[in-house]
């Protein structure tokens, strides 16, 4: 058995920054699935949003927040996180030593991205969230007398005392050692789920393989409240290869003046917004998606090619050199892209403190939704957030009290043999993902969202066979929560009967302003079982 005051599930900004704060008041064990750098953190590389510079304003990033969030954030917590936001950026530039870049004068050099209406993102070249990561876990280590880190260690399930009877409180969880195949029981007195996003539910993504929903998935079964979850969004420009796995050609390109072209070279993005490239995500990766369906192209183009090459090869070194692999030199011919699925706006439920529904289990980062994103996220807000509830929820945790029963029982593997259908496994994730791709992307329709929650029932009911009769695997317990969430996304898009943000759909392609709220799920209140 294995105790600590924290348990934290996941290693990426939210985890690692949370536990470096509660390590100062309590024992924190950090289980993550894979090896500590596995995360979306790692991969983030536009930056952080927040105002620095004394030429813009709070009120400004406010309202940007507010316009592309599109009617459904939280003002009070746009507010609050993006007042809070700065001081944590420079917390991690001052006292945690994150190297983001700097002009001679030593102040930040900011950059912009789509949606704001000023430069205010803090980076570190193009690799943000690596440079963040690096010194964030070199912290974590520096603390190992108060903090355990232990990798390949997945979270299967949450340990609650509705089990031994008694008012449902969270007090730990079982976790999946994936090098032994051991399952272990951890206890703390709170939980902390930072386990990012959940972008391997669709066929293209920028996330990294550990994406698959778990945190939304093991809160939603514990009971908690799930909100906003049609709110998925698509990053415009992925790299289009076949040898380039989730590649994300950065925001910030545009930001810098690269323009999106079709494959003839004409410029289209000022047909769809007055803010022409730099419009919001949503916009522009439905305004490729529709150019793609009218002129049956597999991809568009960004063009870097009018700004001067040794600009290009000091601010995106790294962007650069992944595509010069590939044979594209972006000085002398546009980059290939296509969108794909980047960001889950929706998530477990918190307040403003990272406490989810149930008692003792908190969600911080992107796999819970705080109401600072509303149906659209504005771009490089998210690392902000991390930051901003990882600080608050350590803060609060001081004072949860333990609820965990005398006796633990330990994980029940059954008669279980061990499976050799790995077949249907692999078969039902393909599947997941492909019918997510097609009918629940980036447009909908009231009749694509119906044949996918009917395709998504039947692949869950099959899980559900399958996975009381085989010994566990890492990729059973990832399809389990991916199918879940999966069922979770279409649930919420069929209950949203208009356009907002990022859901999109062709039967009611307008707001309708009855329907300005969140949808929040939980078990027992409706289809998704
Ligand atoms: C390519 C890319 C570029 C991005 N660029 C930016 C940007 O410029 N600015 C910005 O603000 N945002 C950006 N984002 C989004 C941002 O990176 C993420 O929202 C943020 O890093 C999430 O941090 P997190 O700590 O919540 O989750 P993550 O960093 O994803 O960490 C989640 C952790 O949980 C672990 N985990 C998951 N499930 C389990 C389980 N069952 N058991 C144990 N461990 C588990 C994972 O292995 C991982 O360690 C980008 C995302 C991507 C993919």
């Amino acid at each position: 058995m294995l105790e600590a005051d924290y348990l934290v599930i996941g290693s990426g900004l939210a985890g690692l920054y949370f536990a470096l704060r509660a390590s100062e008041h309590g024992r924190v064990l950090i289980a993550t699935k894979r090896a500590a750098s596995d995360s979306n953190t790692s991969y983030a590389q536009g930056g952080v949003a927040g105002v620095l510079d004394p030429d813009d304003r709070i009120e400004t990033h406010i309202e940007d927040t507010l316009r592309v969030g599109d009617g459904l954030c939280n003002r009070k917590v746009v507010e609050s996180c993006l007042r809070e936001g700065p001081e944590h950026i420079l917390r991690f530039a001052n006292e945690l030593g994150v190297p983001f870049d700097r002009g001679p004068d030593g102040q930040f050099e900011l950059g912009r991205e789509g949606g704001h209406t000023a430069r205010r993102i803090v980076h570190a070249k193009d690799t943000t969230g690596a440079a963040i990561h690096r010194t964030l876990l070199q912290r974590v280590m520096e603390r190992d007398d108060r903090i355990q880190l232990l990798p390949d260690h997945l979270a299967i399930d949450l340990l609650t005392t509705a089990k031994y009877g008694g008012p449902n409180a969270v007090f730990g969880a079982y976790l999946y050692d994936q090098t032994t195949s051991e399952v272990k029981t951890a206890t703390a007195r709170a939980v902390v789920l930072a386990t990012g996003g959940a972008g391997k539910v669709y066929l293209y993504t920028t996330n990294p393989d550990v994406a698959t929903g778990d945190g939304i998935a093991m809160a939603y079964r514990v009971g908690a409240r799930v909100a906003n979850m049609e709110f998925f969004q698509f990053h415009p420009t992925c790299l289009y290869h076949p040898q380039a796995k989730s590649f994300l050609i950065s925001e910030a390109l545009r930001g810098e003046g690269g323009i999106l072209r079709l494959r003839d070279g004409t410029a289209f993005m000022h047909r769809y917004h007055e803010m022409k490239d730099l419009a919001t995500r949503d916009v522009v990766a439905r305004a490729i998606d529709s150019e793609l369906k009218r002129t049956g192209d597999d991809h568009v183009e960004l063009d870097m090619t009018h700004l001067p090459g040794d600009f290009l090869l000091d601010r995106f070194p790294n962007i650069h050199q992944r595509c010069l692999e590939l044979g594209i030199d972006m000085r002398r011919v546009p980059i290939p892209v296509v969108p794909a699925a980047h960001y889950c706006c929706g998530g477990v439920a918190v307040d403003e403190r990272g406490r989810s529904s149930v008692r003792n289990l908190y969600a911080i980062g992107e796999v819970s939704m705080t109401g600072l994103h509303g149906a659209c996220r504005l771009a490089s807000n998210s690392l902000l957030e991390a930051m901003v509830y990882a600080a608050r929820a350590a803060d609060d945790v001081k004072s949860a009290r333990s609820d965990r029963p005398g006796h633990v029982a330990p994980w029940y593997a059954g008669e279980a043999t061990a499976g050799d259908e790995a077949v249907v496994v692999s078969h039902n994730w393909d599947e997941i993902r492909r019918l997510m791709w097609n009918y629940v992307g980036i447009v909908r329709t009231d009749r694509r969202l119906e044949r996918a929650a009917q395709r998504i029932d039947l692949i869950r009911s099959e899980i559900r066979d399958y996975y009381w009769n085989v010994r566990v695997s890492g990729d059973l317990l990832e399809l389990r929560n991916l199918a879940l969430v999966a069922d979770l996304i279409v649930e919420s898009a069929r209950r949203r009967r208009e356009s907002r943000g990022l859901h999109y759909t062709l039967d009611h392609p307008d707001h309708d302003p009855r329907l300005a709220r969140d949808t929040v799920l939980a078990r027992g209140d409706g289809p998704v079982v």
